[in-house]
């Protein structure tokens, strides 16, 4: 992971945008200026792009940069879960 735009602190209106070829990942922020604060991880997915951490008030948003999904419709239908975290991909004999 590179690390993050530690510059400016992010805002609702002009967030640190991160760019992620996954559709979820975790960032830590460490505030404004850097290091200013211990380590707050922040999970920001597709889905839910924009995270804010709670202690210096820091937003950061992801932007997708992975390829688009196929759209096949209502995928609810077919059964299809969504992992939700890496832990997930793993094989329950593997665990
Ligand atoms: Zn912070």
């Amino acid at each position: 992971m590179k690390p993050l735009d530690a510059s400016r602190r992010g805002t609702l209106d002009n967030p640190i945008v991160v760019r992620s070829l996954g559709k979820e990942r975790y960032l830590g922020c460490t505030g404004y200026p850097a290091d200013s604060h211990n380590t707050i991880w922040l999970t920001v997915s597709k889905d839910r792009p924009v995270e804010r951490c709670p202690e210096c008030g820091g937003v950061y948003k992801m932007e997708y940069a992975g390829a688009e999904e196929e759209h096949h419709g209502h995928d609810d239908h077919h059964g299809y879960v969504e992992p939700k975290s890496m832990a997930d991909f793993v094989r329950p004999e593997y665990r």
